[in-house]
């Protein structure tokens, strides 16, 4: 089975316990306005140019036979590039291929407490590939995963009772809100959160501060009535809004466009997480 990556970070220190090596798998349903990593949404493979160094030399447009925008990920201007500019944005392995390369370093990242880190995009778009991934390094090493909860419940319920941890995101909590913000029905986030809850698998709760839409009294509020004496909780992990969100969409052909104002600083209301006895940091 081919599994599709669209990076892979080394002795990572945020994607969970210890040091950790974590795979960020392409594609995603969600489209949040604030998405920092807009080469992992599309599923498809495109080509992803630095802007910087670029002698506009056209090589790279004289030999592609379509737009850019519709790119069909030949990949042939990769290598008409005298700057070597230009990427593809996604790798292809076979899932038993992608195991060796995880568990390279297995070893080290077991003295350090750490393991793997399953991120995206989001894992449970390619959700087969994602639990036989799983059941592939099961047992072999500490296994996290990075998701929204946005995917098939049956799946996700299958993964989560094959792993030791997961990092699961709460964002907009307003149905309407979550529609134009993140491009989903959120009811869905919601029923695997509670299969996640069932569940005998410990997990992090993780809230990007986005100002004025995350990190409301109100919305933080509804995050704590959702989660608060879950008996697996471990703690809430708060991101502080990332200034850089939109440094990559050039890259991509994107445009960023944030719906809110970047420039607010964002509140954590860390008293509304300790008057309901729940662990929060700020990463
Ligand atoms: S990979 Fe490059 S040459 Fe091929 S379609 Fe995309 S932009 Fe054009
Ligand atoms: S081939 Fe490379 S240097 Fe030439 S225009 Fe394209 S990105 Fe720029």
């Amino acid at each position: 089975m081919k599994i599709r990556v669209f990076s892979i970070e080394e002795f990572s220190v945020y994607d969970g316990p210890g040091i950790r090596t974590t795979v960020f798998l392409k594609g995603c349903p969600l489209n949040c306005n604030w998405c920092h990593s807009p080469e992992g949404k599309r599923f498809g493979n495109v080509s992803l140019r630095s802007p910087n160094r670029c002698l506009n030399c056209g090589r790279c447009i004289e030999i592609c036979e379509y737009n850019r925008k519709k790119c069909i990920g030949c990949a042939k201007c990769v290598d008409v590039c005298p700057r070597d500019l230009i990427r593809m944005s996604a790798i292809d392995y076979e899932v038993s291929e992608l195991v060796s390369k995880l568990l390279k370093n297995a070893d080290i990242l077991k003295i350090n407490n750490g393991g793997i880190t399953i991120s995206g995009g989001e894992p449970l778009f390619q959700v087969d590939e994602t639990l036989e991934l799983v059941k592939c390094l099961k047992g072999k090493t500490h296994i996290a995963l990075q998701t929204s909860g946005y995917g098939n419940s049956q799946k996700f319920k299958e993964i989560i009772d094959n792993i030791d941890l997961v990092l699961f995101d709460m964002k907009v909590m307003d149905e309407e809100q979550a529609k134009k913000f993140e491009g989903i029905d959120n009811s869905l986030i919601f029923k695997n959160l509670e299969i996640l809850k069932n569940s005998k698998t410990k997990f992090i709760i993780r809230v990007p501060l986005i100002p004025g839409v995350i990190d409301t009294k109100e919305n933080l509020k509804e995050i704590i009535n959702k989660i608060k004496g879950a008996k697996d909780l471990v703690r809430v992990e708060l991101l502080p809004y990332n200034k850089y969100a939109g440094s990559k969409y050039k890259l991509a052909g994107l445009k960023f466009e944030p719906m809110y104002d970047e420039n607010m600083e964002s509140n954590p209301h860390l008293d509304l997480f300790k008057a309901n006895d729940i662990e929060v940091r700020v990463l």
